[in-house]
């Protein structure tokens, strides 16, 4: 079967490069039942359009509609557990051969799977900051239960507090992005797992590493663009195929 074959490819590539870095999206968590949260088209953008609810200019109006929004979301977030793409991924970098995680999620799975070095670069829900003072307070279970309670959570100064989380409207964090860039830059071999690399300026990062020389793996239900730039493409549900790719790479070592 052609996957196989691309399967033992990319375990090859793997073996042979000195430094991969991944870049994940919204696919790499859909096994754990964490709905698309920027996409188009997904359950949670049929209901809603996002720039109604999920853009910085509607939650500065209506924090409420943007919190009513994200808490069934959380509750999601908060119940789904790593699965085995996740795994997949901090065990490449628990045996040396993964330097960096690239995430699009909020969701925090890489970081329960043990992954330890994540860039995040749409941001997470650990911390909320103060839209009027610019405090940074962790979410901790107080703030989640006035969230659950319908509240809109604020700050000591009284301002709303937003979560840490990239609206649409917002810059990606600028420290993030750098850090991102400098790891793609620096990469020799590029794994897209999960990521239709749709949502730009994100997307820009695994071509900017191809441009800068690496080769790539991409691991995707649908084709996407950067499928004529990959060295191996495969297309498929990265929770069944990065396991077998770990297992390959583990048999060639
Ligand atoms: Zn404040």
């Amino acid at each position: 079967m052609a996957t196989d074959d691309a399967v033992d490819r990319a375990a090859e590539l793997i073996c042979r490069s000195h430094y991969m870095v991944a870049f994940t999206g919204a696919g790499h968590s859909t096994a754990s039942g964490v709905p698309d949260f920027r996409s188009p088209g997904s359950g949670l953008w049929q209901k809603h359009d996002p720039m109604l609810v999920a853009s910085i200019w509607a939650f500065r109006l209506n924090p409420k509609g943007f919190y009513d929004w994200l808490r069934p979301l959380a509750e999601m977030m908060t119940q789904a557990a790593p699965n085995p793409a996740h795994l997949a991924l901090a065990t490449l970098e628990e045996m040396g051969l993964l330097k960096a995680v690239i995430t699009q999620n909020i969701d925090n799975l890489h970081q329960r799977a043990g992954s330890r070095r994540v860039l995040e670069l749409h941001g997470h829900t650990r911390d909320a900051t103060c839209i009027r003072c610019y405090a940074e307070v962790p979410m901790d279970a107080g703030i989640e239960q006035q969230i659950r309670h319908g509240h809109v959570p604020r700050c000591r100064c009284g301002g709303v507090l937003k979560p840490n989380v990239i609206l649409f409207g917002e810059q990606l964090p600028l420290g993030v992005w750098h850090e991102a860039m400098e790891e793609a830059h620096r990469s020799d071999l590029m794994l897209v797992a999960g990521s239709s690399l749709t949502v730009t300026p994100a997307a820009d990062i695994p071509f900017s590493a191809v441009e800068h020389g690496a080769q790539a793996i991409i691991v995707n239900m649908q084709p996407t663009f950067f499928d004529a730039r990959a060295n191996v493409v495969i297309h498929g549900d990265v929770a069944a195929i990065l396991p077998r790719i770990v297992e390959a790479v583990q048999t060639n070592l």
